[in-house]
Formats: C-alpha cells, structure tokens, sequence
C-alpha cells in the first residue's frame, strides 16, 4: 500500500475501491476537474465556487465530476465522491438522469459513508 499523493490520485484510489464495494448499475467514469459550474439560480458565492460534485447517467455509463480545486481540502472531496457516488448507485433506467437527494440517496449515502470511515474503507482503499 502507498499512500496517494495527489487529491487527485486519492479520489480516483477511492473510486476503485467504491466500485468494489458499492458497485453502480453501470460502469461509472470519475473525472476530476478544475471547476464545475453551479446550477442555475445559484448564489454569486455558489457560482463563484462552484459545484463540489457532479453525478450523471449517460445512456449505459455514469459520470461523476469532482471539482478538484487548489486549496480545496481532502476532507471535503473525499466528501464529494461519497455523495456522488450515492447518486451513482442509485442510478437505473427508471431514475433521473441526475440524482435527487430523497430519502433513498440519504440512506445509501449514510451506507458508504459509514463503511469509510467508520468500517475499515479508509485504509481498505488505500490498496486499491
Ligand atoms: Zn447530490
């Protein structure tokens, strides 16, 4: 095991273990990015910013952008791909082809969540 340099590097460690642990109905592409643009009514703040994450289903794939800003800490990306990773899980033919935070997504978030931190994920991941 070695530890991941790079913010980048560590979501995409953690990806491969979610794809393992928690797998989604289609094969899923982690991206990481510089920024992504906030949502339509957003606050100046928000939109100055960003969004943290970005989850969407592309026919029989799923895409999540995580927006891998300088400065930005690994706490809270390592927060964005449990939360996207949720909505990917999530994601079938019936679904949105973006994910909504209803009750089931909170559950299957509080899942990953608590298998990471709470449950050996943090180290497990390392080795992935
Ligand atoms: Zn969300």
């Amino acid at each position: 095991m070695t530890a991941a340099r790079s913010n980048k590097d560590r979501i995409l460690q953690i990806s491969r273990w979610l794809a393992v642990t928690f797998p989604t109905p289609y094969p899923t592409m982690v991206r990481c990015v510089k920024k992504i643009a906030a949502e339509r009514g957003s606050s100046p703040m928000h939109k100055k910013m960003g969004d943290d994450g970005y989850c969407v289903s592309e026919g029989q794939k799923i895409i999540i952008r995580i927006a891998v800003r300088r400065g930005v800490t690994r706490a809270l990306l390592i927060d964005a791909i449990i939360h996207e990773w949720a909505h990917a899980v999530l994601m079938d033919e019936d679904s949105d082809k973006i994910g909504r935070h209803d009750d089931a997504w909170g559950i299957m978030y509080a899942r990953i969540y608590h298998r990471f931190i709470d449950d050996g994920g943090y180290r497990a991941s390392e080795g992935y």
